[in-house]
């Protein structure tokens, strides 16, 4: 067995991941990757098996963006509302690896869709938190005009979740500039909200980092392709960057 940290000597008791479409996307063009979402179900798994309560927030953007119907010529809104059904098809991938991984879930919508999903209650998404349940929070804010950044920020501060977890693809968390476009790209350990807003970094996007900075909300931002990476954070371990109200 690989040597990592103790069981139960988790740092938080109650965490919110944030997945972006990409992070389900592993190495394919479009839509979502077996092997990747089993992955995360096991690092989802492991932490929850340390008594840590996860919430999850998926995006869409694998699938759709509401942007990319307002480009060619789609009503903003509409296209944002296919794009918060975008997310629950993700939402449901990911509660089929988990409960294939043995965790016990709940998929909560923002939009009402009975037969597949919990309408999103916020005392009954606490209680199953309660429960040992994983909580996968579907179709973002439930409305247009906004990401499922956003949702990330607003259901953590919600559910009281002691910090977010931003999964991000094959980046080891927030640099100067894209590390992938740009050589010189300068990794950044620890920064304020609010510099990470002034300087446009690529965190979350404002909307969502403003809620964090006015609620003093911590963001810890990650590489997912390393699979330890979830459980190592939950324990304490310096990984990525994180964004704290005093950087
Ligand atoms: N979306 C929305 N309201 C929300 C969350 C999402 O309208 O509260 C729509 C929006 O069109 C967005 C799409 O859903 O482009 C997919 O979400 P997002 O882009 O946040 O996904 P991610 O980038 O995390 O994959």
């Amino acid at each position: 067995m690989e040597a990592g940290p103790e069981e139960g000597a988790a740092k938080f008791s109650r965490i919110l991941l944030k997945l972006s479409g990409e992070a389900l996307m592993g190495e394919l063009e479009y839509g979502a990757d077996p092997d990747r979402i089993q992955a995360i179900a096991r690092q989802v798994k492991k932490v929850a098996d340390r008594g840590v309560e996860v919430a999850v927030v998926v995006g869409g953007g694998n699938i759709y963006r509401g942007m990319a119907g307002a480009a060619a010529g789609m009503d903003r809104a509409t296209g944002d509302y296919m794009g918060m059904l975008a997310t629950v098809l993700n939402a449901l991938a990911l509660q089929d690896a988990l409960e294939k991984a043995g965790a016990v879930t709940r998929t909560l919508s923002a939009i009402t869709i009975s037969e597949v999903a919990e309408p999103y209650i916020r005392r009954r998404a606490i209680r199953h938190l309660e429960r040992g349940r994983v909580v996968i929070f579907a179709a973002g804010t439930g409305n247009p005009f906004f990401t499922t950044d956003t949702a990330a920020a607003l259901r953590a501060l919600e559910i009281h979740a002691e910090a977010i977890l931003m999964a991000k693809n094959g980046v080891e968390g927030v640099f100067t500039a894209d590390p992938r476009k740009v050589d010189d790209a300068e990794f950044i350990p620890s920064i304020s909200h609010r510099e990470a807003i002034e300087r446009q970094l690529q965190v979350m996007d404002s909307t969502a980092l403003s809620l964090c900075m006015d609620n003093d909300l911590p963001i810890h931002v990650f590489n997912m392709d390393d699979e330890g990476n979830i459980d190592r954070i939950v324990c304490g371990e310096r990984v990525g960057t994180v964004v704290t109200t005093g950087g």
